[in-house]
């Protein structure tokens, strides 16, 4: 016998203004979440980071990644090769910057993570490339 995976239940929507999204967030968690900003290579808080726990969208407090599926892509950015829910995230196609790349935003608020790619590792093939500044780590216990 086997068990029908669940349907997918999408977080609730968080809305906020710009004015109030400003308020709470730091400058660069503001630029890469809100206004789809990079982070640059190397330099965020946890692509060499490895403690177990997971890492919440920084904006509203999403589940979105786990340490358990977090590896080593050497890209400079935090990298998973799947998320905790891909209810969780919204996929969207991006055209900028002379590159056709598949834009990874929360579901609930719409902030910008980062892109996902098929370059990753088995069981996916998928590298989710996300920026430090657009997660808070919360730690496991
Ligand atoms: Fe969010």
């Amino acid at each position: 016998m086997t068990t029908a995976k669940p349907p997918a239940s999408h977080p609730a929507r968080v809305e906020k203004s710009d004015a109030e999204w400003r308020a709470q967030l730091t400058e660069q968690q503001y630029q890469v979440t809100r206004r789809h900003g990079t982070e640059r290579a190397f330099t965020g808080c946890f692509w060499d980071h490895h403690e177990e726990g997971r890492y919440l969208c920084v904006c509203c407090g999403t589940p979105l990644f786990a340490s358990g599926q977090k590896y080593e892509s050497g890209s400079g950015w935090p990298s998973w090769w799947q998320p905790i829910d891909e209810a969780n995230l919204a996929l969207r196609r991006d055209a900028s910057h002379g590159m056709l790349r598949t834009e990874v935003l929360c579901a609930a608020c719409d902030a910008h993570l980062g892109h996902v790619f098929d370059d990753g590792p088995p069981p996916t093939g998928l590298r989710y490339c996300i920026n430090s500044a657009s997660l808070r780590f919360e730690p496991k216990g």
